[in-house]
């Protein structure tokens, strides 16, 4: 892979991995396909390889990306849900026309048809996000509670009590931040009480 692109964050969730391509959206953001190859490398890496993406599809990959991202949010904080990312959600859904095949190994795999491999990928995220916003599967929408990520991830942590989108990055992150501001502190707070 090539190094001048920012990795990949990928987690368990189809739908929140994909908005986890961009990242940091309250900080410095990270957008992590900035190219239509970069895209096609995700979705190898997501079980869904397509031959090719063109610069119109990476741009329809983020529409839907960032409606889910909305969608996914709202439903995390139990808000109401914004119609136009609804609206991308189920066209992106409704237009997807793979397949879903058994292996013999007892695997499920994606097939998509060859004339429109980018939107049928696209169309089996939206679905996946379907099924997480709608509480179809064992798991719970929350929020990062880093201030400059706020990344909608699904909690299937059995207190439901996860902090952080991802552990090795928002996490640590975290983590360092509390200490140094503990290092900071304690002289002062050695001198006061
Ligand atoms: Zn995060």
């Amino acid at each position: 892979m090539p190094s001048e692109f920012p990795d990949f964050r990928l987690g368990t969730v189809l739908a929140t991995s994909f908005t986890g391509t961009l990242s940091e959206r309250h900080g410095d953001s990270v957008e992590r396909i900035p190219t239509p190859q970069r895209l096609v490398d995700w979705l190898a890496v997501s079980g869904l390889a397509v031959d090719s993406c063109t610069a119109a599809q990476l741009e329809l990959a983020r529409e839907l990306r960032e409606s889910i991202h909305a969608a996914a949010t709202a439903a995390a904080i139990d808000g109401a849900l914004p119609a136009p990312a609804v609206q991308v959600i189920n066209d992106f859904s409704a237009q997807g026309r793979a397949a879903a095949i058994l292996t013999p190994e007892g695997e499920r795999q994606w097939r998509l048809n060859p004339a429109s491999r980018v939107e049928d990928a696209l169309g089996v995220i939206a679905a996946d996000a379907i099924s997480i916003i709608a509480g179809e599967r064992d798991g719970k929408l929350a929020l990062c509670a880093s201030p400059t990520c706020r990344a909608a991830f699904f909690d299937t942590s059995q207190s439901r009590t996860r902090k952080w989108c991802d552990m090795n990055t928002c996490g640590n992150r975290q983590k360092k931040a509390r200490f140094h501001a503990n290092q900071r502190k304690s002289p002062r707070s050695a001198g006061s009480n």
